[in-house]
């Protein structure tokens, strides 16, 4: 080869050709001394993973998605959508190409076992161009740590949140806040958070966490706690498993223009203060009371 003929060299100097087939830039878009067809046809394959592992929880469904567990719900329950999330992630895209898009993935059984179709829609310079590469799938069945605490080890404590004649949807949404701010260690603790219709059940994989928890909720909604103990005795006894403990937890949840029956009468709550309660009895008096006392009168 004649000095200056080399297209590196040419490339470098003047316009960029395509090492391959030795179109230049003005007719082909050129990515590494290559254009970009060249380039598909030999690179292509290395944009893309070679395979993905799909990680899901057998036990709830959810799936592992850069480190962190997302529920199938969030997903759209379409196991593709988490299967594009990991490819586009995987996608080593120079950055000659403006834009990689996952534009359409398939999933097939081959020989080898099963592969997905990746089809990629990439933008260079005013060019589109489409490319589908086979890749490979493979499916990891792990316990995600919150059904690991539960199967695994077994939760020691559940804790359940009730309002006190009955939970309210603002009360409920302050509780969760609550729940977030919590310290790590105790947040941490809490294997599942179960909402029901009447109120909230926190499943702990630490009776001490547990009751720190409780004592927390507590000093911030009042309220009282009975702690009872579950499955200590009878068949679970013998079967050698440890009994679980329960904290019921009835927070004071008394608003204004509600329905109560405080002693088998019936009243309407007229005003709530900090500690005091205006009522107004069935002959329209007014009555009042403080909250310890209504609760007390629902023990
Ligand atoms: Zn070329
Ligand atoms: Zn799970």
């Amino acid at each position: 080869m004649l000095p200056g003929t080399d297209p590196y060299i040419r490339a470098s100097r003047l316009l960029r050709f395509c090492a391959k087939c030795g179109r230049d830039e003005r007719s082909v878009p050129i990515i590494r001394h290559l254009c970009i067809d060249c380039y598909l046809e030999l690179k292509g394959r290395d944009l893309f993973p070679r395979s993905i592992t799909l990680t899901y929880c057998p036990s709830c469904g959810s799936y592992r998605v850069s480190g962190e567990w997302i529920s199938s719900e969030d997903m759209g329950n379409d196991e593709r959508v988490v299967m594009a999330y990991i490819i586009e992630s995987g996608l080593k895209i120079p950055e000659e190409i403006v834009s990689a898009d996952l534009e359409d993935l398939r999933v097939i059984r081959t020989d080898y076992g099963e592969a997905i179709d990746a089809s990629v829609r990439i933008s260079i310079g005013s060019s589109q161009y489409r490319i589908t590469r086979r890749v490979g799938l493979h499916r990891e069945r792990t316990l995600c740590p919150a059904c690991h605490k539960i199967r695994g080890k077994g939760y020691e404590a559940i804790i359940q949140i009730r309002g006190l004649p009955f939970i309210n949807e603002r009360l409920l949404r302050t509780i969760e806040e609550n729940l977030y701010k919590l310290p790590e260690a105790l947040r941490n603790s809490i294997a599942e958070i179960e909402h029901l219709r009447e109120g909230i059940d926190l499943k702990l994989v630490s009776r001490h966490a547990a009751q720190s928890i409780a004592s927390i909720i507590r000093k911030e909604f009042g309220g009282r706690i009975i702690e009872t103990e579950e499955g200590g005795t009878g068949r679970s006894m013998r079967t050698g498993k440890k009994p679980r403990l329960v904290i019921s937890i009835r927070i004071p949840s008394i608003e204004e223009g509600s329905y109560i029956r405080i002693n088998g009468q019936p009243y309407i709550v007229e005003r709530v203060d900090e500690e005091r309660i205006t009522l107004i009895n069935r002959e329209g008096k007014k009555v009042t009371m403080t909250k310890s006392d209504i609760v007390k009168s629902w023990e």
